[in-house]
């Protein structure tokens, strides 16, 4: 298939629609959930707080007014209910989280009470319930808590396990396979002949994959520039892999192989070359409900291209909801000249000016230029066309999952 190369957001819709859905899903301890996506809503197992507890340390009461003088007869602690009776004239020590006996009609705070001889004296008069956590006023039975599609971070994880749940549905990660091409590139912090590089993508793609939730497989495999090796390499990782992603190569040189092993092998493209900048020379094919995209090499094309399409298609493949920008637009700081031919996904800075979301490249925006990418908070994808946008203009926002 070669026709004219498609605008980001057409790209973006094949990558996503040829990805489908879910992989499949498996059940976990919740222990091990922490950064997967969850496949099945939790719901409560029961109403959280289960029970009236005490919101603090001090005392269960039925006289609710100020000046009452009343005897404590007992204690309750969190874990230890207090299991005798509680008169009008009568007080129980109570701490925090503590069920607060059914007797009782609120808790009056240690520091609003004075305490002698196993008496207290109250200086504050109560509200009924003052100081009482209600039963079901966090989450109620039966109700769902988190729904699936959502990524399980710490609260999610404090939540669920408050929920009731020792176990979570989470979808299975796909199967990932990352191949750098390239003669001149050699492994971090090893020592560098004439014109070689160390080799920056293997490792950004491999943090990439990762944090979207993909299971990398094995270490990231170095391939020389040679058709043999790389149809080689590349038939064994579409063995083995949900998704092949491979860094360079997938140019129009004479030394970019990645195209014909891929060709060889019966991958079909869907698209090769999008109307963009950076990233111009991505490739994405499926074969069966394998996906393989060929990412440009330069650094920034992989981060750019990365987040634009493969990012989007993990997701999906994770059932997980996608990943937005911090907020969906904001206005430009700066002119930007359009370009006629393709869409501009612009590394920027974003800041509040006047209250109002402003966006500033992030310094040079060739693809080779890691040091804006460190600066940028996120995209600004500015669509091909004429002319240029004027400051205050307004831009979306595209996420750089960096
Ligand atoms: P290519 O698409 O193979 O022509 O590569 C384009 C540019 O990206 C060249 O300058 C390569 O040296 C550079 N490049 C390719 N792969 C990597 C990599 N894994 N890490 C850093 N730079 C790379
Ligand atoms: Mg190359």
């Amino acid at each position: 298939m070669s026709s004219d190369p498609l605008p980001i957001a057409e790209a973006r819709r094949v990558a996503t629609e040829h990805a489908g859905s879910r992989l499949g899903t498996e059940t976990v301890t919740i222990a091990a959930a922490l950064d997967r996506v969850l496949a099945a809503d939790v719901i409560a197992a029961t109403e959280v707080p289960r029970f009236p507890s005490s919101a603090m340390d001090g005392f269960a009461v039925r006289d609710l007014s100020s000046g009452a003088v009343l005897a404590v007869v007992g204690e309750a602690r969190a874990g230890h209910p207090y299991e005798g009776g509680l008169e009008r004239d009568q007080a129980i020590r109570i701490s925090t989280g503590a069920i607060v006996p059914a007797a009782a009609e609120a808790v009056v705070r240690q520091e609003d009470v004075t305490a002698s001889d196993g008496r207290i004296e109250t200086h504050v008069a109560s509200r009924p319930n003052a100081n009482v956590r209600a039963p079901g006023e966090d989450m109620h039975a039966g109700h769902v808590i988190l729904t699936a599609g959502i990524r399980l971070g710490a609260t999610e994880l404090g939540a669920a396990v408050a929920a009731g749940a020792g176990e979570l549905t989470v979808a299975r990660p796909p199967a990932v396979t990352i191949l750098c091409t390239g003669d001149e590139l050699r492994a971090p912090g090893e020592p560098l002949s004439a014109g070689q590089i160390h080799n920056s993508n293997a490792l950004m793609l491999h943090a990439l994959v990762t944090h979207a939730g993909g299971a990398v497989i094995g270490p990231v495999a170095l391939l020389p520039d040679d058709l043999e090796a790389t149809e080689a390499a590349l038939a064994d990782a579409l063995q083995r892999s949900d998704v092949v992603m491979l860094s360079g190569g997938v140019s129009v040189g004479p030394h970019d192989h990645v195209k014909p092993a891929l060709r060889a092998l019966g991958v079909t493209e869907h698209f090769w070359g999008v109307a963009m900048k950076p990233g111009k020379p991505v490739w994405f094919g499926s074969l069966g409900r394998k996906l393989v995209f060929g990412l440009p090499g330069n650094p920034v094309s992989v981060a750019v291209t990365f987040s634009l399409f493969a990012r989007p298609a993990v997701d999906a493949l994770l059932g997980a909801l996608p990943q937005h920008a911090p907020i969906a637009e904001a206005r430009l700081g700066v002119a930007v000249n359009r370009d006629p031919a393709r869409d501009q996904a612009i590394r920027v800075s974003l800041e509040m000016r006047d209250g109002v979301p402003v966006v500033l490249p992030a310094g040079a925006q060739d693809s080779h230029l890691f040091s804006s990418l460190l600066r940028a908070d996120c995209l600004a994808i500015v669509e091909r066309g004429e002319g240029q946008l004027e400051p205050g203009e307004t831009v979306p926002l595209a996420p750089l999952p960096l």
